[in-house]
């Protein structure tokens, strides 16, 4: 895949200054954030096809709109300055314009002229008066003035004007982006190439399908799907990497391919310092390796490794924290390498509807969802292994760094699932 030229950095990209023991969270993101680079490589598409697709150039606007004036209702249409207070009745004009129907002719001062939503103004029509404010016989209108000059009608270009910026670069193309491009006659856009994010799994005790028989000391893999789920609600192209045993070897192997057809590398389990702990062994000895104790809660240390020069997030095992770790840190890494920014959650402040105290010295996240009362209930357990508290959440509870003493009714930060990008 020789179009893959991941971006360049520095061995010690992600390297922690010395001495550091419990790195804090907002430090972390400042540091991840410095340490990565987006993908450089662009491709034009057709803006129809270009949703999920980050701008790699501003998308300048190659018409008006509306490229000429229009009415914005069905009504009469005449020349304001014949008209003034009180009754006033104007001889119509023959014929009609109409949305795609222009008329050809002039419309004398003094005269009225039936018009439709979206037709252009006719020549001698600068002001529409509603059809519901109207009485006519077929001959005449009348309402009742003053009407406002211009009124019920569009300008030429007062949404976007030719030339003008439609959307920046580094925008994240959505549903109503298409609508934007499509109206401007923007037919084709430049884009980022799409982020490959490979996922691996790795641990003996884990069987890699949920279709294939596990025994009693074994697990199915959890991380992968999820990820992988993840990396697709992010708009980057998910790369599955598999599952391997805790065998360097077979680590190796599957670091190897994911270096040669992915941008960036996730991995879950092996990323403690212990004696199983296979991947942070691996990156150590054969790539560059930074572990990261982050003071957060759940989440145990975070490897961040380059293998090839492909960043590696060595994310932890147990299902909550590689969520939580990836909500955290790698949405926002992957938005950036993807062109599209560092990504800020989406968070909004609501009433606790729990009871909490904690220490001061780590960032906490709790499964959590709004209940019907509109507080924020939280999941009846913190434990890292209940994977069903994922399920069960509509988003996180970030409790800050500093000791905290909740009390139902007090102002919690909720991060909504849908803010993270699901
Ligand atoms: P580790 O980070 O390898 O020490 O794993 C921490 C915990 O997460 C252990 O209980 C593992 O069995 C569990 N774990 C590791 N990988 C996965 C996975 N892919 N799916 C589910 N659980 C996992
Ligand atoms: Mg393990």
């Amino acid at each position: 895949m020789s179009e893959l030229i991941p971006p360049r950095l520095r061995d010690d990209c992600f390297a922690m200054p010395q001495g550091v023991e419990w790195v804090p969270v907002d430090e972390a993101l400042a540091r991840l954030r410095d340490a990565l680079a987006p993908v450089t490589q662009t491709e034009r598409v057709a803006s129809a096809a270009a949703s999920g697709r980050v701008l790699a150039a501003d998308a300048v606007a190659r018409r008006s709109n509306p490229p000429r004036p229009n009415s914005a209702v069905d009504g009469y249409g005449f020349a304001h300055e014949a008209t003034g207070a009180g009754v006033q009745r104007l001889p119509l004009a023959a014929g009609r314009a109409a949305a795609g129907q222009p008329y050809d002719g002039a419309v004398p001062a003094g005269h009225a002229i039936r018009i439709l939503t979206g037709a252009i103004l006719p020549e001698g029509v600068d002001t529409v008066v509603l059809e519901e404010d109207c009485a006519t016989d077929g001959r005449i209108v009348a309402f009742d003035g003053p009407v406002k000059p211009r009124a019920n009608t569009r300008k030429a270009g007062e949404d976007v004007a030719e030339g003008a910026l439609a959307l920046p670069k580094g925008h994240r193309l959505r549903a109503p982006d298409l609508a934007l491009l499509a109206a401007l006659g923007i037919a084709e856009v430049e884009v980022v190439r799409r982020l490959r994010v490979g996922v691996l799994s790795t641990g003996d005790e884990i069987v890699g399908e949920p279709a294939e028989p596990a025994l009693p000391h074994q697990i199915y893999d959890a991380n992968r799907p999820m990820l992988l789920a993840l990396a697709a609600a992010w708009g980057v192209v998910p790369v599955d990497l598999g599952h391997v045993r805790d065998d360097p070897a077979l680590i190796e192997a599957a670091l190897v391919r994911g270096a040669a057809e992915a941008d960036v590398i996730l991995t879950s389990g092996g990323a403690s310092a212990g004696d199983e702990d296979h991947v942070s062994a691996l990156l150590r000895a054969k790539g560059t390796l930074s572990s990261w104790r982050i003071a957060m809660k759940p989440g145990r240390p975070l490897a961040l490794a380059l293998w090839s020069g492909v960043p590696v997030f060595g994310l932890p095992g147990n299902p909550v924290a590689a969520f939580v770790c990836a909500a955290v840190f790698t949405r926002p890494a992957l938005s950036l390498m993807a062109g599209a920014g560092w990504a800020e959650p989406l968070a909004v402040t609501l009433p606790a509807g729990f009871t909490k105290s904690k220490k001061a010295g780590r960032r906490e996240y709790l499964r959590a969802r709004i209940g019907a009362d509109g507080r924020v209930e939280v999941f009846a357990s913190e434990g890292s292994g209940r994977i069903s508290g994922l399920a069960w959440a509509t988003g996180l509870v970030e409790l800050p760094d500093e000791a905290m003493n909740v009390a139902p009714g007090d102002p919690v930060r909720f991060l909504p699932y849908s803010g993270l990008g699901l």
